[in-house]
C-alpha cells in the first residue's frame, strides 16, 4: 500500500464525510502545478476554487507569510496590527470604497452584509426592512443567512425553515423592480454565478440594478467572492460594469489561499454596525492581512490583471475551438476573464469527465450540473492553458 491510499483510506475513516474526496493527496506545488503524494504531476485549472490567485508557492507570498509568521500572527480586534490598516487602505483605494470589516471566509462576509443591512435600516426607524432579494441559480454560503439568500434547492434541502430571503430569476430586472417593495433591505447579486455554473449577468443588468436599488433606497450588496480580486480581468467585475454597489463582498482569492473574509462599505453605512455589535475572533488578524496586502501588492507589481483579460481571451477561444470540434460533448461555453467553463451536454456524466481528466493530469471542477469550470491561478502561463486545453481535448475524442 502505497503512503498515499494510506492516507487516501484514513482520510476516508476518519473525515467527516460531507465530501466526495478523490483518493488522491495533494502534496505540494509550484504556480499552476500540483503534486500528488506519488509524485504525479496534474495542471492546477481549479485553484482551490479560484483561491490560489498567486499559484502555489508564489516566492512573495511564502516570504511574507513567514515574516509575518515571525513577528506577530493574531493580536485581537482590541488593537491595530499594521497589514490589517495597510490592507483596508488598499482595498478601500482599489475599490472605491470607504471602510473595510474583515473576517474569515466569504460565508461569513455574506453573513455580516445582511447583518449590516438589517441593522442599518432598524437604527434608521424601518425595522420592516429586514428582506434579502437573491436571485435563482444563487450561491452565497453555508451559515443559516447566506443560505437563506442562496438560490438553489441543492443546498437548502433539510435545513429548514430558512427565512428572510425572496428570489426572482436571475437577469430579470423586471422581476427585481416588482420584488424591490417596501420590506426588502437589500439585494444580493453575483456578477458571474459562480457556483451555479459560471453564468454571467446579462448585458445592462447590472446597471439596471444599480439604477432600480437607488430609487427604491435598497442596498446593493456584490458578492465578489469568486469574481473579484482580478479574476474577470478587474479588480472588481463591477468595475468593469461602471456600477458602484453599497457594499462588496470578497473572500477566495483576496489573501491567495490564507481563510479571509472582507466586507467593504460605503461612508454612509459606517454607523450601522457599532462597537459590540459584530465581530470576529481571527478577523483582521496580521497574518491573513499580511497575505492579502502581498496578494494586492503583487497583482500590481506583476500586472497580473492586465494579464487576465489576455490569458482569459487565450482560454476562451480554445474552449470555443473545443466546442466546434466536439458539438454532441459540449453544449456552449461561458465565463469572463479566468473564469471560463465548458457546459457539457445534457447525459454526460460530469463526475465520469472529471476522474478521467484527473487521470490525464488535469484538475478543475463541476459547477452547477454540468459546466467545467477553470478558474486557474492568475500567473498561469499560456502554455499550461494550452496543455490543459489539450488534456481536455483527449479526455473528449476518447469519451463514447
Ligand atoms: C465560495 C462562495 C461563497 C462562500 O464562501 P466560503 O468561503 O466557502 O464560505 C459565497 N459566495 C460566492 C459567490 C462564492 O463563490
Amino acid at each position: 500500500m502505497s503512503a498515499q491510499s494510506e492516507l487516501a483510506e484514513l482520510g476516508h475513516r476518519f473525515l467527516y464525510p460531507n465530501y466526495r474526496q478523490a483518493p488522491v493527496v495533494i502534496a505540494r506545488g509550484e504556480g499552476a502545478v500540483l503534486w500528488d503524494a506519488e509524485g504525479k504531476r496534474y495542471i492546477d485549472m481549479l485553484a482551490g476554487i479560484a483561491v490560489s490567485a498567486l499559484g502555489h508557492a508564489h516566492p512573495k507570498l511564502v516570504a511574507a507569510i513567514a515574516d509575518q509568521a515571525a513577528r506577530v500572527m493574531q493580536v485581537s480586534n482590541y488593537y491595530y496590527n499594521e497589514p490589517n490598516v495597510r490592507l483596508a487602505q488598499k482595498l478601500t483605494a482599489v475599490t472605491g470604497m470607504d471602510r473595510a470589516f474583515f473576517c474569515n471566509s466569504g460565508t461569513e462576509a455574506v453573513e455580516a452584509s445582511l447583518k449590516l443591512a438589517r441593522r442599518h435600516f432598524h437604527t434608521r426607524g424601518q425595522p420592516e426592512r429586514l428582506k434579502v432579494l437573491a436571485y435563482t441559480n444563487s450561491f452565497h454560503g453555508r451559515t443559516l443567512g447566506a443560505l437563506a439568500a442562496t438560490g438553489q434547492d441543492k443546498y437548502k434541502e433539510g435545513f429548514g425553515p430558512l427565512t428572510g430571503a425572496l428570489h426572482v430569476p436571475f437577469g430579470d430586472l423586471a422581476a427585481t423592480r416588482r420584488a424591490l417593495g417596501p420590506e426588502v433591505a437589500a439585494v444580493i447579486f453575483e456578477p458571474v454565478q459562480g457556483e451555479g455554473g459560471v453564468v454571467p449577468a446579462p448585458p445592462g443588468f447590472l446597471s439596471g440594478l444599480r439604477a432600480a436599488t437607488a430609487e427604491t433606497g435598497t442596498l446593493l450588496i456584490a458578492d465578489e467572492i469568486q469574481t473579484g480580486v482580478g479574476r474577470t480581468g478587474a479588480f472588481l467585475a463591477c468595475q468593469a460594469e461602471g456600477i458602484q454597489p453599497d457594499i462588496v463582498v470578497l473572500a477566495k482569492g483576496l489573501a491567495g489561499g490564507v481563510p479571509i473574509g472582507a466586507l467593504l462599505c460605503k461612508q454612509e453605512l459606517a454607523s450601522a454596525l457599532p462597537p459590540g455589535s459584530h465581530g470576529s475572533t481571527f478577523g483582521g488578524n496580521a497574518l491573513a492581512s499580511r497575505a492579502a496586502l502581498t496578494v494586492l501588492e503583487t497583482l500590481e507589481s506583476e500586472g497580473l490583471i492586465a494579464r487576465v483579460r489576455e490569458l482569459g481571451e487565450l482560454l476562451e477561444a480554445g474552449l470555443a475551438r473545443l466546442a466546434t470540434e466536439h458539438p454532441r460533448k459540449i453544449e456552449t461555453v461561458r465565463g469572463t476573464g479566468l473564469l471560463q467553463a465548458a457546459v457539457l451536454r445534457d447525459g454526460i456524466d460530469p463526475r465520469g469527465v472529471l476522474a478521467a481528466l484527473q487521470a490525464r493530469g488535469l484538475l478543475l471542477s463541476v459547477a452547477g450540473a454540468r459546466a467545467l469550470r477553470f478558474s486557474p491561478p492568475l500567473v498561469v502561463k499560456p502554455a499550461e492553458l494550452e496543455e490543459a486545453l489539450g488534456i481536455l481535448d483527449a479526455t473528449l475524442t476518447e469519451l463514447t
